[in-house]
């Protein structure tokens, strides 16, 4: 089964609006020599107030395509309301966003995300038509306690609870083990491989076969140009969610180049 690799950079609290302009503007300098079915689909998740800024830029090779998709990086699973500091899957469609990446760690951890909250955003953002990343992965303590497995599973038998089959296909799961964000430490490929198959059986057990099949999970965690060929090397991994790689154009232009050396 053929799975169209994803790249996508995470962005997270960095980068004024006319730094993500100049950074957005340095990967079309790369992207603009390639049409979009020989690139992976890119995602960059730019903050809130850089999102217009920067999907206002579009892509501008001329065919119409869009090589370039935005995220919003968290959302609110309610339309509208009094949830003052939060974002709704509309408001990010609206200033342009196709995805929106959910449940990673550090909103876990440093905004009390629940398995249940991330389930009600996977819900509203595919009801609004946009495709959630949804980030899974055990601290170093659950893995050496041995529970990775069991403690990946849950988090997504929760998150892909009462989704269609449609949806969960649709649906895009990036595995992080949160030891290896940011920290210049990258999960062995074997090891990130082995965990991702483990994941994509739990969606097969919770969806069907096909949704298994279809739905792209990405490996996280310190992935760098020297990283991405092996990683994607790997049977079950579908692509990378990159933290600190993807802020400078260069070192994110060559994991996509490096990505296609490979698959594509
Ligand atoms: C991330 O934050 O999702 C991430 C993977 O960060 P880094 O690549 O910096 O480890």
């Amino acid at each position: 089964m053929s799975r169209k690799p994803i790249i996508a950079g995470n962005w997270k609290m960095n980068l004024l609006q006319s730094e993500a302009k100049a950074l957005f503007e340095g990967i079309k300098s790369f992207t603009k020599d390639f049409t979009a079915q020989q690139l992976p689909t890119i995602v960059i998740a730019p903050v809130f107030t850089s999102l217009s800024a920067v999907s206002s830029e579009g892509c501008d090779c001329g065919c119409g395509c869009d090589k370039i998709s935005i995220a919003g990086q968290n959302c609110h699973w309610e339309k509208s309301g009094a949830y003052t500091g939060e974002i709704s899957v509309e408001m990010l469609a609206d200033a342009g966003c196709s995805y929106v990446i959910i449940g990673h760690s550090e909103r876990r951890q440093y905004f009390s995300e629940t398995d249940e909250m991330i389930n009600k955003k996977a819900k509203a953002i595919l009801a609004g038509g946009l495709i959630p990343i949804i980030c899974c992965g055990e601290t170093l303590e659950q893995r050496e306690a041995g529970v990775t497995d069991q403690h990946i599973a849950t988090q997504i038998r929760a998150a892909l609870n009462g989704l269609s089959e449609e949806e969960v296909a649709k649906s895009v799961i990036a595995y992080e083990p949160i030891w290896a964000i940011g920290t210049g430490k990258t999960c062995d490929s074997q090891e990130a491989n082995r965990v991702i198959a483990m994941i994509r059986n739990v969606v097969k057990e919770v969806s069907s076969a096909s949704a298994g099949d279809s739905i792209r999970i990405l490996y996280g965690g310190s992935v760098k140009p020297s990283t991405i060929e092996e990683q994607m090397s790997q049977s079950d991994i579908d692509g990378a969610l990159v933290g600190g790689a993807s802020l400078k154009a260069e070192s994110f232009n060559e994991i996509i180049a490096n990505t296609m050396k490979v698959s594509v």
